[in-house]
């Protein structure tokens, strides 16, 4: 029996490969997404502390592509304790986070990182654009993988940035996970998403993909600019999902394969 919605596709085309106690694993027929099912509960999903593994690579990976000076925002989303804006404000740029949890938000501020307490939605993002001003980067964090709806934090990045800005997505890297499979790891995040998902989620609400990054413990990074902006597509962004392709993440078996491997390691440790 298929399960559904899929979060993405809508489908009702969820094929369960993992029994996690509450939940299963499961895989999109439809779309390719893996995802807990049911999913859990969104305030359960956005937890502060996942805003960016990696706050100085990230930073890194904008310096590369953007010469951003002080009349520039940087805008973060579910900015937790403000950790990935604290690079950009010591360049000296606008920084403003975006951050549901108000005791997060409150050791943001303490430390210096201007924090709007509200969940970031493409009201949101509409509404900060009238009095801040566009940003010219969104860091979207982890919200795609814990966001109810994905495609309203796509539409959110997408209100929220100049003409020529970039928005930063950050998500498990599926490929990563395949080769060291854990239980732990398979039930840890909300979504798996394969980067050509990401690449058509994207397009979808008008954002090219420019480039895909490993970033640090597994995590891909997906950067992505406006579909009619002058950036070019770099090679990284066909490569990535190219060599996903022979992944065959997109057959359930895949999945199976990796659990059953999973299992035999906590078996192995457990004798
Ligand atoms: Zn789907």
């Amino acid at each position: 029996m298929l399960l559904g919605p899929c979060r993405v596709c809508w489908g009702r085309t969820l094929e369960p490969f993992l029994d996690l106690g509450p939940r299963r694993a499961a895989l999109c027929r439809g779309c390719g997404l893996v995802q807990l099912y049911p999913a859990p509960p969104e305030a359960d999903a956005l937890r502060p502390a996942d805003a960016s593994a990696d706050p100085e690579g990230l930073a890194a990976a904008v310096a590369r592509r953007l010469d951003l000076g002080p009349e520039d925002l940087v805008l973060a989303a579910a900015s937790g304790d403000g950790a990935a804006l604290v690079p950009f404000r010591r360049r000296g740029v606008r920084v403003l986070g975006v951050e549901a949890s108000p005791a997060a938000a409150e050791r943001a501020r303490r430390r210096g990182v201007d924090t709007v307490e509200d969940r970031f939605d493409a009201g949101l993002a509409r509404a900060l654009t009238r009095v801040h001003g566009p940003a010219r980067v969104v860091l979207a964090g982890r919200t795609l993988e814990r966001a109810a709806d994905p495609h309203d934090v796509v539409r959110a990045v997408r209100a929220a940035l100049t003409h020529d800005g970039l928005g930063v997505f950050e998500t498990a890297d599926p490929a990563a996970l395949l080769r060291g499979a854990r239980a732990g790891a398979l039930a840890a995040a909300p979504c798996r998403y394969p980067a050509a998902l990401l690449r058509t989620l994207l397009r979808r609400h008008g954002l090219k993909v420019i480039a895909f990054e490993e970033a640090r413990r597994g995590s891909l990074r997906t950067v992505a600019a406006g579909e009619g902006s002058a950036w070019a597509v770099e090679a990284s962004a066909e490569a990535v999902p190219l060599a996903e392709a022979g992944l065959e993440l997109e057959r359930v078996r895949t999945w199976r394969d990796a659990a059953r491997r999973a299992a035999g390691v906590v078996r192995l440790r457990a004798a």
